[in-house]
């Protein structure tokens, strides 16, 4: 069942993911050869609880650290540790806060130092195909037109979304119906209606879409060693159109939305 929020609740989840953004533009910042995915955790998590909030992802199902920390082929759920970053490194980062009850969720793919044009085209294509998936979160659509707006904006640059990890709901509860995969067909899957809030979060390899677990560890790594980028925002649907409720504050002012450019 998907759980609608009214416009005060959405306010409460915009509270968490003013956080979430903040910490991201940290990471970004602080994402530099030679730093280690465990400080970057450390950082995040004491920007989080200096804020007054709770890194929702530290004791999930047993996860040990703040954020997720994924280089290079990792897709997600990389655990922070001794991994330095080298130049020419593309990093994902995810993190979840949850403040007064309420959480939200996103993630962005950084370059540490120069990276290479088919790093910059990956990153690239996946930032649009979430602008693009975030552009169809309207009353009226169906969840399939958002999956549909990720894999055909991926497909047609060349790339393949990974099928086995998909976005979700949130509020509450960092996973919510519905599940949202990043493929899809048009017109099909649950009618969208406004109060919805959306973890949205293309995961985009450069080879084929396979992936494989980690026996140890979390890390979910792309089956033929590919780069792979992550990008995940969380959107709410309203009557004045999506509202993206974690944007990086330097690039928007969380207002209405339709095109890349406008998001980051
Ligand atoms: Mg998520």
């Amino acid at each position: 069942m998907i759980i609608r929020k009214s416009p005060a609740e959405i306010e409460e989840i915009g509270r968490a993911g003013e956080i979430v953004a903040g910490c991201l533009s940290l990471m970004r910042e602080n994402s530099r050869p030679g730093v280690t995915t465990a400080e970057l955790d450390r950082t995040a998590e004491r920007f989080i609880r200096e804020k007054g909030a709770v890194p929702t992802f530290k004791g999930y199902r047993g996860f040990p650290a703040s954020i997720c920390a994924s280089p290079n082929d990792m897709v997600v759920h990389g655990i922070p540790g001794d991994y330095s970053l080298v130049e020419g490194d593309i990093l994902s980062v995810d993190v979840g806060v949850t403040l007064n009850g309420w959480v939200a969720d996103a993630a962005i793919t950084v370059a540490v130092g120069e990276v290479d044009s088919r790093a910059k085209r990956l990153m690239d294509v996946t930032r649009e195909s979430l602008a693009r998936a975030i552009g169809r979160c309207r009353a009226g659509l169906h969840l399939g037109d958002v999956s549909a707006a990720v894999q055909e904006h991926v497909e047609r640059n060349g790339f393949s979304v990974v099928r086995t990890l998909v976005g979700h709901g949130i509020g509450r509860n960092m996973h919510e119906d519905p599940q949202i995969p990043n493929y899809g067909v048009p017109g099909e899957g649950p009618a969208l209606e406004d109060g919805m809030v959306f973890a949205i979060e293309p995961m985009v390899n450069v080879g084929e879409h396979r992936v494989k677990v980690g026996k140890v560890n979390w890390a979910v790594s792309t089956a033929d060693g590919s780069l792979s980028a992550h990008f995940e925002h969380t959107v709410a649907l309203t009557a004045q159109g999506p509202k993206v409720l974690t944007a990086e504050a330097a690039a928007n002012d969380r207002s209405n939305l339709d095109t890349a450019s406008m998001l980051w």
